[in-house]
Formats: structure tokens, sequence, C-alpha cells
């Protein structure tokens, strides 16, 4: 399967099939997805496309290409070439990354321009290391599903054998899809077993104010002493870097003191590394240089799971159709659904009731009217990016790759099908597009309705989702 990856050998047609090919994947694959694990991928096809070979970074890619994708990578090859198609998968020589010293830098304006999260009367912090970690967020008690399945695995191995494979890892999503509770499991792993292990959990604001603070009382050495000796390093929602160019600096330098003496980095993110704005290109390649995994929203039977877990944490029974209810009436992350079950539990105890539907209904009477009163555009947008796993602005952007593509001429269809809503009028909410825009994706979508099973059921699940 891995018998390297042959020397590239510029051939028209061997380029067109596997462009052709990556078409085709963006159209069935979540974008996210899509970004992970396909647009990365380097083909060659050889032997006149009877054989490709595709270069993987990692053993972990290489498993979970194999895996997931290997199959249906084949079947489309095979389609397009029209003869059968050996898929290989390679390991990618390893490019070291060129290490750029820093420019040195005028300190003081870049400090200032960070400065407004710092309050500068605070006394110095202890050095005294403390991780700061919560004990309450561990492996144990985060629900594995398949939106969270690869990204708990990597963190399970970056726990349990740190510095070796997927360093550094970096971890993206979504709000409360559990990053941050992920990158804790990581910690309190670690430390259970090597309670000396010197673990930081940080969030990237705290860690541009740490930065800011240091200049200001000038103790960067200490500074330095205290990121460069770390084992692992737990960042979290390093977006927050943007424009912040003294911190990205120092970042990158503990970025590079970390990596070379083999202690691990962990990152969250709202996006993928090429996602993030305003962030030097020289970082983002560094986060992009190990592992990097996306948290999904999560599907169905997880938020059902999610809310058994912890009404059990709090020693309360929920009944599975009680969770399945809430479960299908609040789906956008686990933050909202922790919420639900709040108010849930509340009412329980206060009414001295026991949990079933007809509670559930009522002490969320707020939460589902708001849902229920009518079906908006809005509404709809919302529910058909979940499902398609797209984001929501993509329904008023501009893009036009078939993955945002189509599940927008759904939401127009559903629109024009479940809203008063004229056709101009429709266009408008959907980025100022025309009325015949709207029309042709209404036609096209109710046309391909009657012939197209699997869309037709995809159809019948919004369509229920909406009504309520
Ligand atoms: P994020 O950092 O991605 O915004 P958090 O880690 O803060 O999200 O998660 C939000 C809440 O949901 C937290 O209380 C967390 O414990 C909980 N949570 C998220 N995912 C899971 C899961 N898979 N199982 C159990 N609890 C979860
Ligand atoms: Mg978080």
């Amino acid at each position: 399967m891995t018998e390297g990856f042959p020397p590239d050998t510029p051939s028209a047609a061997s380029a067109t099939l596997w462009a052709e090919c990556l078409d085709l994947l963006a159209q069935e694959i979540p974008e996210q997805q899509f970004n992970t694990w396909i647009r990365p991928l380097a083909a060659r096809v050889v032997d006149d496309g009877s054989r490709v070979v595709i270069a993987v970074a990692n053993r972990f890619k290489m498993d979970w290409i194999r895996a997931q994708y290997a199959a249906r990578i084949t079947a489309l090859l095979e389609s397009l070439h029209g003869s059968p198609v050996t898929l290989e998968l390679a390991l990618a020589p390893r490019e070291t990354p060129s290490r750029t010293v820093p420019t040195a830098r005028t300190v003081q304006d870049q400090v200032l321009a960070e400065l407004p999260d710092v309050a500068p009367a605070e006394p110095a912090t202890p050095s005294a290391p403390k991780s700061r970690l919560n004990p309450a967020l561990t492996f144990a008690n985060l629900v594995e599903g398949s939106a969270n399945r690869m990204a708990r695995a990597a963190a399970m191995h970056v726990a349990g054998s740190l510095g070796q494979l997927y360093n550094p890892l970096f971890i993206y999503g979504g709000v409360g899809l559990g990053k941050t509770h992920l990158v804790h499991a990581i910690g309190n792993h670690l430390l259970a077993e090597r309670p000396n292990a010197k673990v930081l959990y940080i969030h990237a604001e705290q860690f541009v104010s740490d930065v800011v603070k240091s200049y200001q009382r000038k103790t960067f050495d200490e500074f330095k002493e205290r990121y460069h000796s770390l084992d692992l390093l737990l960042i979290d929602d390093v977006q927050f870097f943007a424009n912040k160019e003294r911190t990205q600096e120092e970042f990158f330098n503990a970025f590079e003191a970390l990596l070379a003496k083999k202690s691990h980095i962990v990152l969250t993110s709202d996006t993928y590394p090429k996602g993030l704005a305003d962030i030097h290109e020289r970082l983002v390649s560094r986060f992009d240089s190990g592992l990097t995994v996306a948290i999904e929203p999560p599907e169905l039977e997880m938020r059902v799971a999610i809310l058994i877990n912890k009404a059990a944490a709090e020693n309360a029974v929920m009944p599975e159709e009680v969770a399945f209810f809430v479960a299908k009436n609040v789906r956008s992350n686990v933050r909202e659904l922790e919420g639900a079950l709040r108010k849930i539990l509340a009412y329980s105890r206060f009414n001295q009731k026991d949990i079933s539907i007809q509670l559930a209904r009522e002490a969320l009477k707020d939460l589902l009217s708001i849902q229920n009163r009518q079906i908006g555009v809005e509404n709809i947008q919302k529910t058909v990016a979940d499902f398609y796993k797209i984001k929501v602005a993509d329904m008023y952007s501009k893009k036009r790759p078939a993955s945002i593509a189509r599940p927008r001429q759904i939401a127009m269809f559903l629109a024009k099908e479940l809203t008063q809503k004229s056709l101009p009028e429709i266009g408008e909410l959907f980025g100022g597009r025309d009325h015949t825009t709207v029309l042709h994706a209404v036609r096209k979508i109710a046309g391909e309705r009657q012939q197209n099973t699997e869309l037709n059921q995809q159809l019948h699940v919004l369509e229920q989702t909406l009504k309520g």
C-alpha cells in the first residue's frame, strides 16, 4: 500500500482525472470535512490512469482516509476513467518548515495596540506553575459520536503518548461543540498518569494579556521560562490572536521552543488553520503542520446520549423518549442542550414531578414557542445549513461550489414551499439574489425530488423538522 510517492510526471490527462474526482467529492462531502481531509491530498496518476497514488501527511490521516474515503474515491476514479483503477496511499515526504528567525521589531507600539486586556495595577503573577485545568472536564464524561470521534481519538492519542505523533494537534469547530472540554481532558489525562508533568491550559486572550504584562513589567525572561519549560501547552481559541502581531511573534517563539524539545502543543480554533484571518502565514503553516481535526455539530443520537449522560451525572433519570424530544428540538450545539437540560431539571425538582415529555414541553415552553411560532426563512436557512453541515453565512454568500450551492437551492425551495414569501422577497433574503435564481432553484429541486429518492427523503426530514 505504501510504496512511496512516485515522481511528478505532469500530464494534462492525469491532472484532469484527479481534478474531476475532487469536484465530485466536493459535492458529496460536507465542506468542513472536504477541507480537512480531501483538499490537502496530492495525487499522482500513473500507468495511464489505472493507478492513482495519493500522498497523505501522516499515518493517522492515512488510516482515516483509507477507512472513510478510499472506497468512494476509487469508485469515482473508476467511473471517470472508465476502467478499473488501483488506489494507493503513500506517506508524503515530510517538509521541514524553514526555521525563520522572527525579525526584531519595535515592541512598544505593538504592545500598546494589544494593551486593552490588561489591568496594569495587578500584582505580578506568582511564578508557581498552575495548570489552570478544570478537573471536571475529562474523556470519561465527553460523549463520543461520529461528530467528534476523530478529534477525540486524536486527543486521546496525544494524551497517552506525548510529544510523539500529531504535534501540534489543531482542533476546530463551531461554538459549544466541546473543543474546550476536549483540551482539558487531554491535560487531565496526562496529569493522572504523570502528576509532575508541566501542563498549562490557557485561553488565547489570556496569552495576549500575559505577553503585554510581561513587557510592561519587564519580566520577559520569566514569561519565557514559564512557557518554554512546559511539557504540554493547551491553547484555546487561537482565532483571538488575529491582529495581535507581538503576541503572534511570542507565540511563534514559544511554539518553536516547545516543538524543539518535543513538548506537545494542542490548539483550538473556530475555523481550520487556513481559514484564520489576520494571523501571520508562518504561524498558520505551523498550526497545520501536525494533525488538524474538526468537531462537527452532534447528530441526533449523540445529542440524545449527551442528555441522558448529563442527566445521570445530576442524579436525575431522563427517559429516552424525553431525551429524543429535547434533542429533536435543540439542535445547534451542546451548550444549548445543557441549558435545556438545566431548565428541565429545575422544573422537575421545583414541581416535584418526574421528567416526561409533557414536563419537558412545559419547561422549554419559551424556547419551543420561539421555534414554532412560524416558519421563517432564517430558520429554514439555519436548519438546512445544519443539516448539510455548511455555514449559515453560506446561504447568503456568493460562493458557488456545489457543496454550498445545492443546500442553498434546497433552502430556497423550502422557503417557497413553507412560507408566504414571494420569489423576490426570498431572493432578497438569500444575499440579494434575483427572483429568477430562486425560481430556477424551486423548479430544479421540485423536479429532482420526483426522481431522486434520497433527496426526497432528505426534504421530508427537513420539512418535518421545520414544521416541528
Ligand atoms: P467549545 O469550546 O467548543 O465552545 P465547550 O467545550 O465549552 O465547547 O462545550 C460546551 C459544553 O458542552 C461544555 O459544558 C462541555 O462539557 C459540553 N460538551 C461538549 N461536547 C460534549 C460531549 N461530546 N459530551 C459531553 N459534554 C459535552
Ligand atoms: Mg471553548
